[in-house]
């Protein structure tokens, strides 16, 4: 499966919007991701996995995702490779396992995420990972967000597909100045906000 198909999928399934978002942080974007709305669906978590695990080409005990959004692409990687998936979660704020999940010292983890943003909870995983005295041997995404390497590792994370979302101000958003309709995304219906930021320059 191409990444042009990949795309196709998310698209069709509402996984991915183009167009003028406000985001739960105030700011606006030019695209909206919610894998969730395409890992519904099974039959597309079990193909997406299929390419992932192609990709990943390596041996690993264990699977660990950040919870909720890496849960559902995790355990089908981990079905796939015949391997266990636990996943992280917060409390007070900080990353960890719960549940009585644990890792073995030298376990093989390999981490799979639905979407990578900045890394900072990628490197998270990887600090639990690190205190149990587990090995890290690979990051995967559906989607990589990233632009930059994340901590020191030789290797890039594994993603389906490799996608630049602009992050805009609203002071100075070019979508806000095209007077593009803005859209409150993962509410009920996306609310059409309409561009509260006409009055400003
Ligand atoms: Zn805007």
């Amino acid at each position: 499966m191409k990444s042009f198909s990949v795309k196709k999928i998310l698209k069709e399934k509402d996984a991915l919007l183009e167009g003028h978002f406000v985001l739960s942080s105030g700011l606006h974007s030019n695209r909206y991701v919610q894998c969730a709305k395409v890992l519904q669906y099974p039959k597309i978590a079990e193909q997406f996995s299929k390419v992932l695990v192609k990709k990943i080409a390596t041996h690993c005990d264990v699977v660990i995702s950040p919870a909720i959004g890496g849960i559902i692409i995790g355990y089908e990687v981990a079905r796939q490779l015949r391997v266990h998936a636990i996943f992280c979660e917060r409390e007070n704020g900080a990353m960890n396992l719960r549940r009585g999940f644990e890792i073995k010292k030298n376990e093989r983890c390999l981490i799979v995420e639905d979407v990578i943003t900045t890394g900072g909870s990628t490197k998270e995983v990887i600090d639990v990972v690190k205190s149990y005295g587990g090995k890290v041997i690979g990051v995967a995404s559906i989607i990589d967000r990233s632009t930059r390497v994340i901590a020191k590792f030789i290797w890039r994370p594994v993603s389906l597909l490799k996608l630049k979302i602009e992050i805009y101000n609203p002071k100075d958003c070019p979508l806000c100045k095209k007077k593009i309709p803005l859209v409150k995304p993962g509410s009920r219906t996306n609310v059409r906000l309409g561009c509260s930021h006409r009055s400003e320059k």
